[in-house]
């Protein structure tokens, strides 16, 4: 695209009755952009622990069924150090908002594990520009915190303790700090219209992510959206087709919501400008325990994983990295 969309523009081509050729183009500009390499990451969940009521996420503090844990400091080092192993050159160290992981503790454990040399990504939620600095001096590379969506109002009804203005600030914080940021959304939140997810993937495009994980909504059993519908693949799949086209070079995973949804659809996203996929190397202990919606989840084996994830990317006729 010469010229950015509008929100219009954008929101009138998610409704097109046949997006073939739309998914046709992404498919080109990602062949041309990025090539046909997929990014393999490894998510290592670390504390399920929150201190946010994040009204979608099964995490949030008023789910009093949730089982809470937290990883020592060695286990997350010796896991991360497992990935490694196992072929991984990317860790995402996930977590709710867990005010016991202090900065200085995190940073002990991200400089602990960079020893490998493997690449650190945190997803930790929000903290202050300090904070955001001084993991990047211990070693953080990446750093993934979702804007979940651009509307200020569903922003608010969603999320009674936390702002959108503070959540863009953080990404923009984290831009200026030169992490590799990336951002996203879900496709299906209560309220949400095509003009949103336009929305949405101008604000990724504004901001200049160089990620974006965008996922389905799956409703959470034990929380305030539990009778709430999930959202559509077919409409997560076209956010990232028209995501792709706007920014030719970012990095887009296949996220674990569209497989959890259908795992189908999970490798069709790689023909729309998906880029990326990324497994879960979190003990099988706490992988359970790490309930942000429903998923049925087989146990861990980094090391087979790691090798059906390649067969499976080599089957797409993409390459493994
Ligand atoms: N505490 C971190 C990590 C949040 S969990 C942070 O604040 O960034 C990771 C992501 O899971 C969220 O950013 C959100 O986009 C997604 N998520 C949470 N609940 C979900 C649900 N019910 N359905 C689909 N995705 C969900």
């Amino acid at each position: 695209m010469d010229r950015a969309p509008g929100r219009r523009e954008l929101a009138s081509l998610l409704k097109m009755e046949d997006f073939s050729s739309v998914y046709a183009e992404a498919d080109r500009v990602r062949k041309v952009n990025v090539s046909d390499v997929v990014y393999i990451r490894s998510i290592l969940e670390f504390s399920n622990h929150c201190r946010r009521q994040c009204r979608y996420c099964g995490l949030n503090c008023t789910n009093r069924k949730a089982k809470r844990f937290r990883m020592k400091p060695e286990e997350i080092v010796s896991t991360a150090r497992q990935a490694w192993d196992a072929g991984y050159k990317t860790v995402v160290l996930q977590s709710g908002e867990d005010p016991f992981y202090t900065p200085q503790l995190l940073g002990e454990i991200v400089r602990e594990i960079k020893k490998t040399g493997i690449k650190i990504t945190l997803s930790c939620g929000e903290m202050s520009f300090e904070d955001y600095s001084y993991l990047k001096e211990c070693g953080a590379d990446r750093y993934l915190l979702k804007q979940e969506t651009a509307d200020p109002e569903i922003y608010r009804a969603l999320h009674p303790d936390s702002q959108l203005e503070e959540r863009i600030s953080c990404l923009k914080n984290l831009k200026k700090l030169g992490y590799e940021t990336g951002s996203g959304f879900m496709i299906g939140l209560p309220g949400q219209s095509l003009e949103t997810i336009a929305a949405d993937i101008l604000l990724i495009y504004e901001i200049g992510c160089d990620m974006a994980g965008i996922g389905p909504f799956i409703p959470h059993p034990d929380t305030p959206l539990k009778n709430s519908p999930h959202g559509s693949t077919e409409l997560t799949k076209r956010a990232v087709a028209l995501t792709r086209i706007l920014m030719p070079e970012i990095n887009l995973p296949a996220t674990t919501a569209l497989g959890v949804l259908d795992a189908e659809e999970k490798n069709s996203v790689f023909s729309c400008g998906a880029n990326v996929v990324m497994r879960k190397v979190t003990p099988d202990a706490y992988k359970k325990l790490y309930e942000i919606y429903p998923a049925d989840l087989g146990e861990t084996d980094i090391y087979k994983e790691r090798r059906e994830l390649e067969e499976m990317i080599h089957r797409l006729g993409r390459i493994p990295v």
